[in-house]
């Protein structure tokens, strides 16, 4: 395991030093509590056998048993995975959460798989790293490429390991087998939540326009709130290409396009060189995959917010030049936070066996959204700095008063 800092822990360090943080917590937080690696050996359907390798790294359960998805994807690998139990462990340090970060993933392309293939890799997954998971220690989720169906077989798998029934141990899961309403429409609404908790800190008109890369889930989701909430949303992209109209489009009726062609493109006028981040609108909002803007692209950015509804939409650098631009920049663990916020509550059903309904889930989601940007945007006023450094702030300080209460060097010197 490497045991250097990742990218991302410059948020942390700017952090620490606005907070003049105590350096045992510094040093504590620098790294992965435990990251493991393990290979899932699968009996592929034409009998041969196919080893994939697959990582869960808990990066911190100060708060709480570590809480963060499992991502399948030919690309992800140990650094990725880290680097996403990073940002989960301020997002549930930030959401208030008893919850620690963690995160796992598998190198594998799902669409290679036949569905019985793909069971044996969940399965699998489960078998391989069934000693660090459980409901008090860590709490895997769906992510990229895993829906309901994985995270039940995983849920099967680990009850019939452990011989009882491991419902609170994962979440995301199909709602017969003790799954939650509104998980699926979480994220986005969770992220329009906080894009219209903000709107005066971000200096939005009441028919700002918004352009939005990636219409999947939680992108899709979004554009439907925003839309109904009176905004106008002029572009949006998937993989298939990008759309613009000046005069807005109509998201559900993009939705009903996709479903019967199986993209988005053709929907609308298609976007100059598919580039979203150039398109005149005044919020951009990536919600596809992360990295998508760094330094050399960030100066392309033409709107002046940006919204991280994909984890790390933005590198290190790339963020750092939008908010030398004076680009508003709503962080990925505001954002986002919506998601692993109902997951919470799908936990807590499970551990109290009382089914929430919808209206009891969104009226927790809308209320925990809505404190939460709104204690950000306060901090950034406060402290006269951007909203990310803002949220970290917090979210440092909280975990730093669990790791102190627990006794570090200061008390030692007493
Ligand atoms: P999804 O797979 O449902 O949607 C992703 C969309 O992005 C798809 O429509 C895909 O076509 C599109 N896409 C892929 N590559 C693209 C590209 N190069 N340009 C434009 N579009 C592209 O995924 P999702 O659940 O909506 O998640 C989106 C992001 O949000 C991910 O980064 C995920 O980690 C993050 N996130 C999701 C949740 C959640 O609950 N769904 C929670 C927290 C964070």
């Amino acid at each position: 395991m490497s045991s250097s800092p990742l990218d991302v822990c410059a948020f942390l360090e700017r952090a620490a030093d606005a907070l003049d943080l105590n350096v045992d917590v510094r040093e504590v937080l620098r790294h992965p509590t435990r990251s493991v690696a393990a290979s899932i050996n699968v009996r592929m359907g034409d009998g041969s056998l196919r080893t994939f390798p697959a990582w869960r790294t808990v990066y911190s359960n100060a708060l709480g048993p570590a809480k963060g998805g499992i991502r399948f994807h030919p690309s992800v690998d140990a650094e990725e995975v880290k680097t996403l139990s990073f940002l989960m462990t301020f997002k549930t340090a930030l959401a208030e959460l008893p919850f620690g970060g963690g995160k796992g993933g598998v190198a594998v392309d799902p669409g290679e798989l036949s569905r019985h293939e793909l069971e044996r890799v969940a399965r699998g997954y489960v078998r391989a790293l069934r000693q660090d998971l459980g409901v008090g220690r860590d709490v895997p989720a769906p992510d990229v490429n895993t829906n309901g169906t994985v995270l039940a077989w995983m849920a099967d798998e680990l009850a019939a390991l452990e011989g009882t029934a491991q419902t609170a141990s994962i979440t995301g899961k199909p709602i017969v087998l003790g799954g939650i309403e509104g998980r699926t429409e979480a994220t986005g609404r969770g992220a329009a939540k906080v894009v219209m908790a903000l709107k005066e800190h971000l200096e939005l008109s009441d028919d700002a326009s918004f352009a939005i890369q990636g219409f999947g889930n939680a992108g899709a989701q979004f554009a439907n709130d925003m839309h109904d909430a009176g905004f106008r949303i002029v572009a949006i992209s998937d993989s298939s290409g990008a759309v613009y109209s000046a005069n807005g489009l109509d998201p559900k009726k993009a939705e009903s396009y996709k479903s019967e062609n199986g993209g988005i493109k053709g929907f609308a006028d298609a976007v100059a060189d598919n580039d979203l981040r150039k398109v005149e609108a005044d919020v951009l909002v990536p919600a596809a995959l992360g990295g998508w803007i760094d330094e050399t692209n960030a100066d392309d950015v033409a709107g002046g917010v940006v919204v991280e509804v994909s984890n790390q939409a933005c590198t290190v650098e790339g963020a750092d030049r939008l908010t030398e631009r004076g680009v508003h920049v709503v962080p990925d663990i505001l954002a986002n936070a919506g998601g692993v916020s109902v997951s919470y509550l799908e936990w807590v059903q499970n551990r109290t066996g009382e089914q929430m309904g919808r209206d009891e889930v969104f009226a927790d989601l809308d209320a925990r959204m809505e404190r939460m940007a709104k204690a950000v945007a306060s901090r950034a006023e406060d402290d006269d700095t951007d909203l990310r450094s803002a949220a970290y702030r917090i979210a440092v300080s909280r975990i730093a008063e669990a790791i102190e209460s627990m006794g570090t060097r200061r008390l030692f010197n007493e």
